[in-house]
């Protein structure tokens, strides 16, 4: 998924962004209220992780900016431990979960895969299947024809992505656009690159799953649907 992580204590904010791309997620930061409204308005994100007290601009007026200008981006709000009128107030100002600090970082992934699921379109199940292919979004597993398959994070995040949405054709910038931050994703050909590895990981017959729509982009399709088709 592609994040947008508001958060203005450094050390933090670093080691949850850092956890959150090891999970195959693209994550942008911002350190204060202002920020977040500017980056939230100026791109899509999946999900805002958002921190109560921040400079400038505080957690709760951000969302409630956000729900007015009918911005629905999911916003997963972090509080302090046992500020239980800050959390509904955050609540009431349109956030749709919360997460009290210190937390486990297992418990921020469950958290964000719970409010993801409130986005439009997405599928509502942790185990993606099509065909022999099987994604558990919970577990990260991917399994071809009952083989265990390891994914690096990217190729995994490319999978999922793609899984969601059978047969729907991603362009490049799409692919990038949901997996990179805005910072790396447009210095190469990066998305070309991990289609490649993604295919490699995926076998003879699993790889062909993922097509090339020349000029396009990509997109998955059941290997007995690829008649007629490039890749
Ligand atoms: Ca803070």
């Amino acid at each position: 998924m592609r994040l947008l992580l508001v958060e203005d204590e450094p050390a933090l904010s670093r080691y949850v962004k850092k956890g959150l791309e090891e999970n195959g997620h693209a994550v942008d930061t911002a350190t204060d209220g202002l920020a977040a409204l500017e980056a939230a308005r100026g791109s899509c994100y999946d999900v805002m992780i958002l921190d109560l007290l921040l400079p400038k601009l505080g957690g709760v007026e951000v969302c409630r900016r956000l729900r007015a200008e009918k911005n629905t981006t999911p916003i997963l709000m972090l509080t302090a431990l046992d500020a239980v009128p800050d959390r509904v107030k955050g609540l009431d100002a349109g956030a749709d979960d919360y997460l009290a600090k210190p937390f486990e970082f297992d418990e921020l992934l469950a958290r964000l895969r719970s409010v993801s699921r409130r986005i439009p379109g997405m599928v509502k199940t942790t185990v993606l299947q099509l065909g022999q292919l099987k994604v558990d979004t919970a577990t990260h597993e991917v399994a071809f024809d009952g083989q265990t398959i390891t994914l690096p994070g990217k190729e995994y995040a490319i999978l999922e992505l793609l899984l969601r949405q059978p047969g729907r054709i991603y362009s490049r910038d799409n692919i990038a656009d949901r997996i990179w931050n805005r910072d790396t994703w447009h210095e190469s050909n990066v998305v070309e690159v991990h289609i490649k590895t993604l295919r490699q990981r995926l076998g003879p017959v699993g790889g062909k799953m993922v097509q090339t729509i020349r000029g396009v982009g990509y997109r998955l399709i059941e290997p007995s649907s690829n008649v007629g088709l490039t890749q």
